[in-house]
């Protein structure tokens, strides 16, 4: 089966194959034999997967795209300040060629000119292991994910005749932009444009750019992120030779172009395109690979200044402890407790990346909330990623919280733990799961609020559980006589999903924690029952087998109606049966409540 982009493709392909304007480039005498029918059209995506159509594996070389990349390697030896301080970053207008300085200081307009490039050439380290060359060669063949090679007959060829080129080494030394015999310089930079690239290499070296310098297909870094943002703006404002203005117009994407027929443009976060044809217009432009690309930015909605897509917003949902609780079965009083302050637990469930403009109106809505709650608990589950803008916020918004009185929490934030600690964030602030958090937050609002707060007794009697409040002492006694007593130490499993359920539990000490197998190794925490509660009732009065497992948090004592005494207390003692049925349906209502009331703030 073909996917329906590389359909989009072919039919690009086959809308320009025919067309034949242009000429090739003759003044690099061996550029002129270049095939004029190679064509070809390959896109790359954030995530390393590469669409190709046509002759995208035949090498070409790389040409002026090579200056975009190069400008990178300049900016990570040097620091922005000191490149800025010889190689502007303004469109000059002038062809590529041309001998134009900034009169005065004589710096180049910028580095996509040929004296901007060789400038920047100049001021890439030789290093006392590897030459520039090499250390160029290596940068672009991270970028491109593969080993790039020189073209050494179109070396030889441009060098021969480059002498336009050495015209402007010279002036550069002449105003000191470039410190050192200019001709070393002028060469490796003849060498750096014979790098010989495919047409897929450059769509992966876009795809390193939109993915802020980490080349997809390798996952190794291949530019700095600092500098990312440099490279593309430069190729936005000045990549497309004197056709610039029209191309960020018409395409919208930050680009290179080269002699050689090479386009290289970048969806910045997206995706990298590399057109390839050797036909060249009066620019110096391939005329294939721009009608190509003016089309794919208007087919697929690429053009970066109109987006077709905004990030979501990073406030996935909001609640609070009135509606959502811990998942554990809390005594009544404690319960009701919660009922009345959870308003003090707020949860926010945060989504995507958090960029300044997706989390501001978290900010907004934490400003918002902290005059009404004490505990702030952030779920970062959905979270993907999070910039230094944010961490910086929320640096800033956790400690002025914490000023107020209100105490910043995490939840499933693992993944970013390193980020939140760098931020100033300490790991016991830091829950597994959701459960946790809101566990830690409503123990501390119930210790607030209830005095001599205490979450379960330590015991309880049969009188004492909840399923049995109706029964008179006879009842009781005939109970107490009759029910088996089991008891468990901590970690062991009491009740096995899937196993057959012919008894009915009551805890009388310690406590047991319904566990969800979620895999073979992963559980969920549903519930935990605490002396004077009732479990396996569900299962016990439908006849279907367990549907989780129960398992001994401490250790711990039960009282069990098996299904025998059951039917005997149903066949001897009928108003028995209906007290404790009742009960438990009491029960049951209560639990679907408090569902129906998490559901509606969870579907919100
Ligand atoms: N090596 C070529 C030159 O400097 C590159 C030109 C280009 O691709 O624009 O003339």
């Amino acid at each position: 089966m073909k996917s329906p982009v590389t359909q989009i493709l072919r039919t690009l392909h086959e809308r320009y194959a025919s067309l034949r304007e242009g000429h090739l480039a003759d003044y690099i005498p061996e550029l002129t034999k270049a095939d004029p029918d190679w064509f070809g059209i390959c896109i790359a995506t954030r995530d390393g997967h590469v669409y190709e159509v046509g002759d995208t594996r035949q090498k070409f070389t790389i040409q002026s795209i090579s200056k975009a990349i190069s400008y990178g390697l300049a900016l990570e030896d040097r620091g922005e300040e000191h490149v800025l301080s010889r190689i502007g970053v303004e469109p000059s207008g002038d062809a590529f060629n041309a001998i134009s300085l900034k009169p005065g200081s004589g710096a180049p307009f910028n580095p996509m000119i040929n004296a901007g490039a060789i400038a920047t050439c100049g001021q890439i380290l030789n290093t006392g292991t590897e030459t520039r060359i090499q250390r160029i060669t290596e940068y672009l063949s991270r970028c491109a994910g593969g080993q790039l090679a020189i073209d050494e007959q179109v070396y030889r060829s441009e060098s021969a005749t480059g002498h336009r080129n050495r015209a402007i080494g010279w002036m550069l030394r002449n105003f000191g932009i470039i410190d050192e015999d200019p001709r070393d310089i002028v060469e490796t930079y003849f060498q750096q444009c014979s790098l010989l690239v495919t047409c897929a290499d450059l769509a992966v070296m876009g795809a390193t750019l939109a993915n802020q310098g980490l080349n997809p297909l390798t996952g190794e870094r291949a530019i700095a992120h600092e500098y990312v943002d440099n490279v593309l703006g430069v190729m936005a404002s000045c990549g497309m030779y004197d056709w610039s203005g029209e191309w960020i117009y018409r395409v919208g994407l930050p680009a290179k172009s080269g002699v050689g027929g090479g386009i290289l443009a970048v969806l910045p976060g997206q995706l990298g395109i590399g057109v390839f044809s050797p036909l060249l217009d009066a620019q110096g432009n391939s005329v294939r690979a721009i009608r190509v690309c003016m089309d794919l930015a208007r087919d697929l909605a690429l053009h970066m200044f109109n987006p077709s897509a905004v990030p979501p917003p990073a406030l996935r949902r909001a609640y609070n402890a009135t509606q959502v609780n811990s998942r554990r079965r809390l005594p009544v009083d404690a319960f009701r407790t919660l009922r009345r302050y959870g308003e003090r637990i707020r949860v926010m469930e945060l989504q995507g990346a958090l960029l300044f403009s997706t989390f501001e109106p978290v900010i907004r809505e934490l400003v918002r909330q902290a005059p009404y709650c004490q505990h702030v608990i952030l779920n970062l589950a959905y979270v993907a990623s999070i910039d230094d803008v944010c961490l910086r916020m929320l640096r800033d918004i956790g400690k002025q919280l914490g000023d107020y009185g209100v105490k910043l929490v995490f939840c499933h934030a693992a993944r970013l733990a390193k980020s939140l600690t760098a931020a100033g964030f300490e790991l016991d602030v830091m829950f597994p799961n959701e459960d946790a958090a809101l566990e830690s937050c409503e123990n501390a609002v119930l210790a607030a609020v209830m005095q001599d707060h205490r979450m379960e007794p330590e015991s309880a009697t049969l009188a004492e559980c909840a399923i049995f409040a109706d029964c008179d002492p006879e009842e009781i006694r005939l109970l107490e006589e009759r029910m088996e007593s089991i008891s468990h130490a901590a970690g062991e499993t009491i009740i096995q999903t899937g196993s057959r359920a012919d008894e009915l539990f009551v805890v009388t000490s310690g406590s047991v924690e319904v566990r969800l197998r979620l895999d073979s190794n992963r559980s969920q925490r549903l519930d935990v029952f605490s002396p004077g509660m009732s479990f396996g009732e569900l299962a016990f009065l439908d006849g279907s087998p367990r549907s989780a497992d129960i398992v001994a948090v401490a250790p711990v004592k039960c009282r069990v109606i098996n299904r025998p005494f059951f039917d005997e207390i149903g066949a001897r003692h009928p108003s028995l049966k209906a007290k404790i049925l009742n009960r438990i349906a009491l029960q049951l209502c209560e639990r679907l409540r408090q569902a129906n009331v998490e559901i509606s703030a969870l579907r919100s």
